[in-house]
């Protein structure tokens, strides 16, 4: 399996032959061909092993290899079995008195100890060969050897197989990143961005520029990190994204830039999130909508790796407005159905208290899930969890609906509602005898935001009963369009905030509803969803100044002159443009099908954005904050330093 990966990731590469070669000399005076196009990657040039581990085989037979790697396992002084980043190969300790110095060393060396080993390959005797390795034909007779570092007690296991909590892997992350799943992740999310540049740059043009990572403060959007500098009370923020540079770059006449861009945000903690991101950033100018999209979808297609089925294009689209009404959310996962289903006119003259109560509100609606087979897999206490769920998180009733007497389920207020309405119940939501309906009632946004929860919910609970709704094959691209430009703000709700950035533009047919009724007005903005979680998102931009201050100063109250850089700039002969970012942690996540986004990052940070292994954020003596006119005040209640210690799980 260890080779297998490497293998499929080095065909994923595989071009044709036949364009220009160079000789150059190595390291080792050997020579070697170095092709534009090169079929396979060299993987032993400059250094000092003629071969890797994992890729020696039958073929093989009869060369004098050298190799470099870490012990792996020794058994019985006989056999030792060698790992690289390629693979692993099982290596014959010599048992004659005149090879007993490369015994010695073979032996004693603690596993985990990185030796240098020469020798023969040569095939294993018949019956010993071990189907199970890719290099299970084969193995080393060793002539010579040497120990390169030695390995101290190790805090654990270099194996798969081995668990380990989260903390003690990112405390030790240089050893976790030698596990099978850390090596196969990072490599193939850098065969991915390879494939990306090979596709935006040498396929359409676009140019790599890199922009400040020190820079100012953004009104709108995410909370940034600031950065001391030392001019007293002066501050950089560390970006959130390019946002700015990556317009002001088409104002400049770049016309298409990309950029593997590492992105800021001081959100505190989430599951899917962490402080610092990268984002595969992208802006383009004389572009619409539908160009963003092909160019995304097309570049996914590429990049797409091999092994996996190819993704199919166009992706599907949904208006913002159908997503929150199906599936109760922004982010629908179109995997399975299950879809939101309103049910409000069977129950215009129902008896039933709470759902007369609803329908009463000029905003009052009732809507339902079905779940199918829910009688099958879904247990009583199921049921009761689901509810108290909505209870709980939304403050909503929710009340199960069976076709037939459910023995485990005796609510009259259930059966009175089946009775009454039950054909019109079936034809609406497609209703077999095993399923359960779920049904709420209320305003509509809410009733939905809680079905579509409790939809994920129920395909979790069903999935771990045995019941496959996700096939784990399956991605699903998916265009959500058509969004609100604003949004009431959370903490003030009379006031608006962009639902994407400042700098997206209106939607051409609701303009005019700008200056009457802003929150009516939809945007060019859409965001790209795959099984159920956001993966990209941009917007055509506002490249007039005067609607950009308009939008700025007088709907979202900004301090404009914050962005008197950026308006100038559009007034200076700005081209319409367009961009996207593609959140490239949360797309690999999905791609390797890890379980968390940190599994795809080299040195992430915990939950609490500490880094585990070096204990970052440190603290810094007075003496080193002066030239930063900075001092800390501490907390009433602490000790100053023993705040920063990390709590003991990265979730935490
Ligand atoms: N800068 C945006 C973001 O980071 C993406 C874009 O609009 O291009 O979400």
């Amino acid at each position: 399996m260890f080779t297998c990966w490497l293998g499929r990731l080095c065909r994923g590469l595989s071009t044709p032959t036949g364009r220009i070669t160079h000789l150059i000399h190595g390291s080792h005076s050997r020579r070697l061909v170095l092709s534009s196009q090169r079929r396979m990657p060299e993987l032993s040039s400059f250094v000092a092993r003629t071969n890797t581990c994992g890729e020696l085989r039958s073929s093989h037979i009869g060369q004098e290899v050298t190799l470099c790697g870490w012990i792996q396992y020794r058994r019985q002084n006989i056999f030792l079995v060698l790992r690289d980043f390629h693979g692993l190969v099982q290596v014959v300790i010599p048992q004659d008195e005149s090879a007993a110095s490369v015994k010695k060393i073979l032996c004693e060396a603690p596993v985990e100890s990185v030796v240098q080993v020469s020798g023969t390959v040569i095939s294993r005797p018949p019956g010993q060969e071990n189907p199970k390795m890719p290099t299970g034909e084969i193995e080393i007779q060793v002539k010579s050897a040497e120990l390169l570092n030695t390995c101290k007690k190790l805090p654990f296991e270099i194996k798969d197989f081995v668990k380990k909590t989260e903390a003690l892997r990112l405390q030790y992350r240089y050893l976790d990143l030698r596990s099978f799943q850390m090596q196969h992740n990072l490599r193939l999310r850098s065969q991915m961005v390879m494939k990306m540049r090979e596709y935006l740059c040498n396929l359409h043009g676009f140019v790599d520029i890199e922009t400040p990572t020190l820079f100012k403060r953004t009104p709108g959007g995410a909370k940034e990190f600031v950065v001391p500098s030392r001019e007293p009370g002066k501050f950089y923020c560390l970006p959130q994204s390019p946002q700015q540079f990556k317009q002001l770059l088409m104002v400049g006449g770049l016309d298409r830039y990309f950029q593997v861009a590492r992105c800021y945000r001081d959100e505190g903690s989430r599951p899917d999130r962490q402080p610092e991101f990268t984002q595969i950033d992208i802006e383009m100018s004389f572009v619409d909508q539908t160009g963003i999209r092909s160019l995304i979808e097309g570049l996914l297609q590429y990049s797409w790796p091999s092994d996996k089925d190819p993704v199919v294009v166009p992706f599907l689209s949904m208006t913002f407005a159908e997503a929150m009404a199906s599936y109760g959310t922004d982010k629908p996962d179109t995997r399975f159905g299950m879809k939101i289903v309103d049910i409000s006119d069977v129950f215009r003259n129902t008896e039933v208290g709470f759902l007369q109560d609803a329908l009463s509100k000029p905003q009052g609606t009732v809507k339902a899930i079905c779940i199918s087979e829910g009688t099958k897999y879904l247990k009583r206490k199921d049921i009761e969890s689901l509810r108290k769920f909505a209870a709980d998180h939304f403050n909503q009733e929710v009340l199960p609906v069976f076709l037939k007497d459910n023995r485990n389920w005796n609510s009259p207020v259930a059966k009175s509602i089946m009775e009454e309405q039950r054909s019109e119940l079936i034809r609406l939501m497609d209703m077999q005898e095993d399923c359960v309906v779920l049904l709420t009632a209320g305003e509509h946004r809410k009733a939905c935001s809680v079905l579509g929860k409790l939809r994920l919910e129920c395909a979790d609970l069903l999935e771990a009963r045995g019941l496959v709704l996700r096939d784990p094959a399956l991605f699903s691209f998916l265009w959500v369009v058509d969004f609100p430009l604003f949004l009431p703000k959370e903490e003030n709700p009379g006031e608006l905030e962009s639902a994407h950035h400042p700098f997206t533009a209106p939607h051409p047919s609701d303009i005019h509803l700008l200056y009457t009724e802003p929150k009516q007005v939809r945007s060019q903005h859409y965001d790209l969803v795959l099984n159920g979680s956001e993966i990209g998102g941009g917007s055509i931009r506002i490249h007039d100044a005067e609607l950009q201050r308009y939008i700025l100063a007088t709907l979202l109250k900004e301090d404009v002159k914050l962005l008197s850089h950026l308006l100038q700039a559009l007034d200076f002969g700005a081209p319409p443009h367009g961009g996207i970012a593609l959140g490239l942690d949360r797309l690999m996540c999905l791609v390797t099908g890890a379980p968390s986004i940190r599994d795809v990052i080299a040195f992430p940070k915990s939950f609490r954005g500490h880094d585990l292994m070096s204990s970052a954020p440190g603290s810094l003596p007075p003496e080193e904050l002066k030239p930063y006119h900075i001092q800390v005040s501490w907390p009433a209640d602490s000790k100053g330093k023993e705040l920063l210690n990390e709590p003991y799980h990265p979730e935490s």
